[in-house]
């Protein structure tokens, strides 16, 4: 698939939610050694109403699908991700306004824009142990592979998202209720990070 349209997208999130399903008890896990153990079920609720909203009634255009995906994460996702990914995906759908199809330099700019929203509300930092060290290096590997077709630059985007999720293993917490623990929440995965490469791969997965 060379570009990115509304069936696609669709896809991708449906994608999404099959995977965090299945990831379900594994990202409770890692919530429950830095956190309050409830991150799995947190996404899969979340996207289980996002896959119900869409199924329901087709959205007209990616702009509508990624504003509802936003809307419902907000309303139906308690903890910190909630909000945070719901910004995300409010701010993907203003960027993709108007637009049929996204390239390899759309998907980077709608990426960066959502990011930008993660960090207007959590104020988190690279190396926070946020879902951002991981989000963060999928943005740039997105640039660096601008110029290449969307399923090969979603592809680098991905694996660096997965590299980026790994290196929160040693991080002590800045952000989120993991920095209540200091120095005890190095040496164990981001929940958030982790369910942050998983949306992304279920992307390269979907434009592959
Ligand atoms: P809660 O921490 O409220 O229980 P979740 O368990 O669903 O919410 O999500 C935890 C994840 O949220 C963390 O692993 C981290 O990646 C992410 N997170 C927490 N605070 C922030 C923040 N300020 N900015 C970005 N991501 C954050
Ligand atoms: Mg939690």
């Amino acid at each position: 698939m060379s570009n990115l349209d509304v069936g696609a997208a669709t896809e991708w999130i449906k994608k999404s939610a099959d995977v965090l399903n299945v990831e379900k008890k594994r990202l409770t896990e890692l919530d429950a050694a830095i956190g309050d153990s409830d991150h799995g079920e947190n996404m899969a609720r979340g996207f289980n109403a996002v896959t119900a909203k869409i199924g329901a009634a087709a959205p007209a255009d990616m702009a509508a699908l990624f504003k509802t995906v936003g809307m419902t994460l907000i309303t139906t996702v308690g903890g910190a991700s909630g909000p945070l990914y719901g910004t995300f995906f409010l701010e993907i759908g203003k960027k993709t306004a108007g637009k049929a199809e996204l390239d390899t330099l759309a998907w980077a700019d709608a990426l960066d824009a959502g990011i930008a929203g993660i960090v207007m509300r959590g104020k988190a930092e690279l190396n926070d142990k946020t879902m951002l060290d991981a989000l963060l290096p999928a943005a740039k590997a997105l640039r660096d592979n601008a110029a290449k077709p969307l399923a090969e630059a979603a592809d680098a985007s991905a694996a660096s998202a997965e590299a980026g999720m790994a290196a929160t293993i040693p991080l002590v917490a800045r952000k989120g209720r993991a920095s209540y623990l200091g120095e005890r929440s190095a040496g164990h995965q981001d929940p958030g990070a982790t369910s942050a490469s998983l949306l992304l791969r279920a992307f390269a997965d979907t434009v592959k």
